[in-house]
């Protein structure tokens, strides 16, 4: 891509608490964080800090956040958004191609561009095959998607179509509007990834996130090591990912629990398409399947319980924990003596040492010892920047009964 000539220098400047902030690797800034500079309209700025040092690239948005940073650039302009969007896009394909080599296969999905751990604030990007799905949270992205979807075809081989997943609610913290719709190719409306030899059938513009949980491909693999021989349980199961990854595994049998009947369905269709037998489901509410007779204390060598986000705001954290408490208090019941957890919270409020905590008081008085084996987020497609504890959503922990 060529590269036009920058544009004139808009600039926000951070008071002196901020600075403090930026310096220990703060991205997010808010209203009150700002000394100088406009944030209206959204546009890529250069961040100052107090005594106009250079802070790198910065996106603004009319927000409760004004300010998300983009790391850093040469010089002290601001480039035109094309160069801009090239040159992150291209870092992030080139971190992508790097793990490609220890994978989960060639036609695995994979998230291509995880917003601020791709100093792209405010766009994620899926490959599923030949399809591309983006979710837009920023102003600044959306107005550059006539730049970004060019460039993500030519960059990428074999994309046919690329969508917009944009009914999220974070959009409407920018004023933009819930809006799915195709933005390159043609409509796809259901394709598959293979991923460690299962195959899982996707449906960009209706199933969950972008289509499928990416993230919890590591849990994935991690079960389907530990499956061999045991009687599986996957609560919250959706279409069943975790299900058919144990069955792959050599599980004697899977029982997949979910309110949805579609998405019990989808599992059925899932395991007769691998040719996966044992698969069974019940459509139930969690919370009521567990303290029910269906649910057989002492049965399962293997339980995964990988609720949606109950806290959805730092408010309903302590409702979160109660909910979050009893679900492991009654899954830990339901385990086999040598019996696997697996247990996930992808709740940004519930930080790691919250969720330890709850799992410890759901372990408590238990008539036998459960250890911690291992802990496990997101897979290393969508990183995590350490200063920025709001990017490490995914918490899993696998749990063992030790009588
Ligand atoms: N484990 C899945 C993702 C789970 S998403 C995977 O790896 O693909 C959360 C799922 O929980 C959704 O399918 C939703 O239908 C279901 N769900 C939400 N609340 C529920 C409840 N109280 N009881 C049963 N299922 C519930």
């Amino acid at each position: 891509m060529e590269t036009e000539p920058a544009t004139a220098t808009a600039t926000v400047r951070l008071n002196r608490k901020a600075t403090g902030l930026a310096r220990a690797g703060r991205l997010w800034f808010f209203a009150d964080d700002v000394a100088a500079g406009e944030v209206e309209p959204p546009r890529l700025v250069r961040v100052l800090d107090d005594a106009s040092r250079d802070l790198g690239l910065g996106f603004t948005a009319a927000a409760k956040i004004v300010l998300r940073r983009c790391g850093p650039w040469e010089g002290r302009s601001v480039p035109d958004r094309a160069t801009f969007f090239a040159r992150r896009l291209q870092a992030a394909l080139a971190q992508r191609r790097e793990l490609a080599a220890a994978d989960a296969g060639p036609d695995a999905g994979v998230r291509l561009v995880h917003g601020d751990g791709d100093r792209l604030p405010g766009l994620v990007v899926d490959r599923y095959g030949p399809v591309l799905v983006l979710q837009v949270t920023s102003a600044v992205v959306e107005a550059a998607l006539d730049a970004i979807v060019p460039w993500l075809v030519d960059a990428e081989d074999g994309v046919e179509s690329v969508i917009a997943r944009n009914d999220v609610a974070a959009r409407r913290h920018e004023g933009l509007p819930p809006d799915n719709r195709l933005l390159h190719g043609r409509r796809i409306t259901e394709t598959a990834i293979v991923e460690h030899g299962v195959r899982h059938r996707i449906r960009p513009f209706d199933g969950h996130k972008t289509g499928f949980y990416l993230d919890q491909r590591p849990a994935r693999a991690l079960v389907r090591e530990l499956a061999a021989g045991r009687e599986m349980l996957d609560l919250f199961s959706y279409q069943g990912a975790f299900a058919l990854a144990a069955l792959a595994g050599g599980a004697t049998s899977a029982l997949a629990v979910d309110q949805s009947e579609t998405a019990l369905e989808q599992a059925v269709a899932g395991a007769a398409e691998n040719g996966l037998a044992g698969l069974t489901t019940a459509a139930a509410n969690v919370f009521d399947f567990v303290r029910g007779d269906a649910a057989e204390a002492g049965r399962y060598g293997l339980v995964v319980l990988d609720p949606p986000a109950f806290a959805k705001s730092r408010r309903e954290l302590r409702g979160a924990e109660r909910g979050y408490r009893d679900l492991n208090g009654k899954a830990l019941r339901l385990l086999a003596p040598g019996g696997y957890l697996l247990t996930c919270s992808c709740s940004h409020h519930m930080t790691l040492p919250r969720f330890e905590d709850v799992v410890r008081q759901a372990a408590a008085g238990k008539p036998f010892r459960t250890v911690l084996r291992r802990r496990l987020g997101a897979g290393p497609d969508h990183p995590c920047v350490v200063t920025h504890p709001e990017s490490e959503y995914l918490k899993v922990l696998l749990l063992q009964r030790c009588d």
